[in-house]
């Protein structure tokens, strides 16, 4: 698991590092990798503040219009990768987003049905796992939702998180999102609105000690931008009654309960009366009123399915992954305590071997891991684990056989081929920078915007004194980071060395024609 912010990928532990053990504080950490800003850092957090609140000026206004423009001439020119980076970047930047293989799968396993009994399919609609505590979900166009971490976390059960993500696709198919674009018109661009968003949830994320969220965002967002926020994301009554009444439908065409749904929403219920943790964002773009509740309990009761239970192997992927994101995210001392040695479940021993690599170390860590895996020798995340442990503890060798099994075991997960790609050219010797390529070139096609992907191929090309394909690749690298200036100076040194007209000679003209 890694956590993704401004193109770079980190590992969320490495936030740790003021507490890291002996045997890992010496080794060589990931590289390429500047250290991991965390909310926990109140320096970092109003550095975030500042920038979010001074970006949003006017010239802002005219400057995201001529990207617009800018965008619209080079449609046609510039890759389809490059352009979703776009957007997508500023929403992911404020907090970060988590990723994760095993993580990603079992919330795309959860969406196929219902998007598909919603009639989405079709859509590619990506689903995004935003790394923010609170509970929260919730959709900004046609093609991506975004599900907080803390939705994961918080939700007991497979079918309570199904439930909140059947509502957001009636969002979706109901249409509701044509007023947001239209507010998103107002409020300068998609592009601010997801910079808003991704602002909103950074406060919610407790800058402000988190109670009074209005007040702590007047403070943050230059008025007319916080009202916008506030009417945009705040969808009409009758739109909740037809989000939730489309949901229905679809969780009972996909034979699945209601009743998720429903505990979800009265847990929110009960908490916007007075509580402290009134400033959960779903609260407050989902308004709750008893009356919405009831009318859609009395329907679901009456469902053959609203007894049905998630199947237990889901229910255990379910566990294991909340277990995962708390080890992941918090101290080692919360984990040891939300999941004490008296608990002897997979999903418990799972989390407290994670904290044991960050409170002890890896020597420590390894018997843990390998006593799940002798019990689960096929999950690929298991072997994902131990591999990318290794490897942050400085084992690249030892971290290639862990890797090279769960690619094995589950080829579609880019980002582990990534790591194993990175384990590869890290242990002595570099490796074969053929096998390296390869697995990129695999990886990239799934991962389109990963930055470190795209500095391991500069690497490993350049090792194979291939300077064209090595500058694309660090063009590419530099661009998904953000960095315009060294991505078009790389392009340019790319284009230098490539045949007029080639495909790869294109892309770099691609990153040298873009201008924002
Ligand atoms: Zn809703």
């Amino acid at each position: 698991m890694t956590l993704e912010k401004n193109g770079h990928q980190f590992s969320p532990i490495s936030a740790d590092l003021k507490n890291m053990p002996a045997d890992r504080k010496n080794k060589k950490t990931l590289p390429v990798q500047p250290p991991l800003a965390t909310k926990a850092n109140p320096d970092d957090e109003t550095a975030m503040l500042k920038n979010i609140r001074s970006r949003n000026t006017s010239s802002d206004f005219l400057k995201s219009q001529f990207i617009k423009r800018r965008l619209n001439n080079l449609a046609i020119l510039i890759m389809a990768c490059l352009l979703a980076a776009l957007p997508f970047a500023k929403a992911a930047n404020a907090a970060g987003l988590i990723r994760d293989a095993e993580a990603e799968n079992l919330i795309r396993d959860y969406s196929i049905p219902i998007l598909q009994a919603a009639g989405l399919s079709s859509q590619n609609i990506s689903i995004h796992i935003i790394n923010d505590k609170n509970f929260n979900a919730f959709v900004v166009d046609g093609r991506n939702m975004f599900i907080n971490m803390g939705a994961i976390m918080q939700s007991k059960t497979p079918n309570q998180l199904i439930g909140v993500m059947a509502h957001e696709a009636g969002h979706i198919a109901g249409g509701h999102l044509s007023r947001l674009r239209a507010h998103a018109a107002k409020a300068q661009t998609l592009d601010l609105m997801l910079k808003i968003l991704g602002g909103a949830m950074l406060i919610a994320g407790g800058a402000g000690g988190g109670k009074d969220l209005g007040k702590a965002g007047q403070g943050i967002f230059a008025g007319s931008s916080y009202q916008t926020y506030r009417s945009m994301n705040q969808y009409r009554q009758t739109e909740e009654y037809a989000a939730d009444q489309a949901a229905f439908v679809y969780l009972t065409r996909t034979k699945q309960s209601a009743r998720g749904m429903i505990e979800t929403f009265e847990y929110f219920a009960s908490q916007a009366i007075g509580s402290l943790k009134y400033s959960d964002p779903y609260v407050l773009s989902h308004p709750l009123p008893r009356a919405r509740i009831n009318q859609l309990r009395e329907k679901a009761e009456r469902s053959p399915y609203f007894n049905k239970k998630d199947p237990p192997a889901l229910q255990l992927r379910h566990d294991m992954v909340r277990a995962k994101l708390v080890a992941f995210t918090s101290q080692a001392g919360y984990v040891y305590n939300r999941f004490p040695n008296s608990d002897q479940s997979r999903p418990a021993r799972y989390a407290r071997a994670i904290a044991t690599f960050r409170s002890t170390g890896i020597k420590a860590f390894l018997p843990k891991v390998n006593k799940l895996l002798a019990e689960d020798p096929n999950n690929p995340y298991l072997h994902e684990l131990k591999g990318q442990f290794l490897l942050e503890s400085g084992n690249a060798k030892a971290a290639i056989p862990s890797l090279k099994k769960s690619v094995n075991l589950d080829p579609r997960a880019a980002i582990i081929r990534i790591m194993l790609a990175q384990a590869i050219s890290q242990q002595p010797g570099g490796g074969n920078p053929d096998v390296i390529i390869n697995h990129l070139k695999k990886a990239l096609v799934r991962e389109k915007r990963s930055a470190i992907g795209y500095r391991l191929l500069a690497n490993a090309y350049g090792r194979k004194r291939m300077i064209g394909e090595a500058s694309l690749a660090s063009a590419h690298a530099y661009f998904f980071e953000g960095k315009l200036q060294d991505a078009k100076m790389q392009a340019k040194r790319a284009q230098n060395r490539l045949k007029k007209n080639s495909p790869k000679w294109i892309q770099a003209n691609d990153i040298l024609s873009f201008r924002r």
